[in-house]
């Protein structure tokens, strides 16, 4: 009989942490790691900085090489998203169809980003939150600006950008895009941008710091997009 592997749900940080820990503790049976993207494990941070910037190219982003992941005997199944797990037999369901059978199991499938009503409607909405996500967005940002009349942005060549979510991650956006010379405007919830993670004190400089070099900072909270023309 097949000796049953230990699946890694999620192919990030925690899941390469996951398979790599394993390995050490003496794991030495078959070992998957099924990850939905089709990327080798990288690090997402640089997402919303250099790589957004155009500074860092995605190779740059990789955790580990094709070389260091090499020992860790990896059964990698990029590509793949488990769709269902029989906790009672410990089997997964990769894409809809194939049955895993595993001796264990671990779940890293870390966080989806939240999407808002009506984006499916628009073109030039993009979300952040993985390498590809990011590539789509530095596309736009970094050759030419936005064709008019798209979604987020303003139409007549005017480079012109939104971003919905005033945390660390829409700041951080936001000062590459008006780096890259782009009109920028943030709205999110937060009375002051980034205080839920730095604190008010931080949070207002760094706002003040937004405001100085341009970006315009709006408090409230965006329902969805209504993809109807306004009235003149
Ligand atoms: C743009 C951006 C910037 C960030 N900047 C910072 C920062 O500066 N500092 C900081 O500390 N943190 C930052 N973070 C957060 C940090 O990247 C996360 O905390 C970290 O990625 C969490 O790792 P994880 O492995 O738990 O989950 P994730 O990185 O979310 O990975 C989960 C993986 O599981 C996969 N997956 C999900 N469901 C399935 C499924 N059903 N089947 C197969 N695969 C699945 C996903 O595709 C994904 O690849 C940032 C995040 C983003 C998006």
């Amino acid at each position: 009989m097949t000796a049953r592997p230990i699946a890694v749900v999620g192919a990030s940080a925690a899941g390469l942490a996951a398979a790599e820990t394993l390995r050490r503790s003496g794991w030495r049976g078959p070992l998957t790691l099924i990850g939905e993207e089709p990327h080798l494990p990288y690090d997402r941070p640089p997402l919303s900085k250099q790589l957004l910037h155009g500074a860092w190219e995605p190779e740059t982003l990789r955790l580990r090489t094709e070389e260091q992941l090499a020992p860790l005997d990896l059964d990698l199944r990029l590509g793949t998203r488990a769709t269902g797990l029989d906790v009672a037999t410990r089997t997964l369901t990769l894409d809809g169809t194939e049955r895993l059978a595993c001796a264990g199991i671990v779940i890293a499938t870390g966080v989806a980003a939240r999407t808002l009503p009506g984006a499916d409607r628009l073109t030039g909405v993009h979300t952040l939150r993985t390498l590809d996500d990011a590539l789509a967005l530095r596309g736009r940002l970094t050759k030419g600006g936005t064709p008019a009349g798209e979604g987020v942005a303003g139409g007549g060549g005017t480079r012109q950008l939104v971003i919905v979510g005033n945390g660390v991650l829409g700041c951080e956006a936001a000062a590459v895009a008006r780096e890259l010379g782009h009109e920028v405007t943030v709205v999110g919830i937060e009375e002051t941008p980034m205080a839920a993670a730095v604190g008010t004190d931080v949070g207002t400089l760094l706002a003040e710091e937004h405001r100085a070099r341009g970006v315009r900072l709006l408090t409230g909270a965006v329902d969805g997009f209504d993809s109807t023309p306004a009235d003149p």
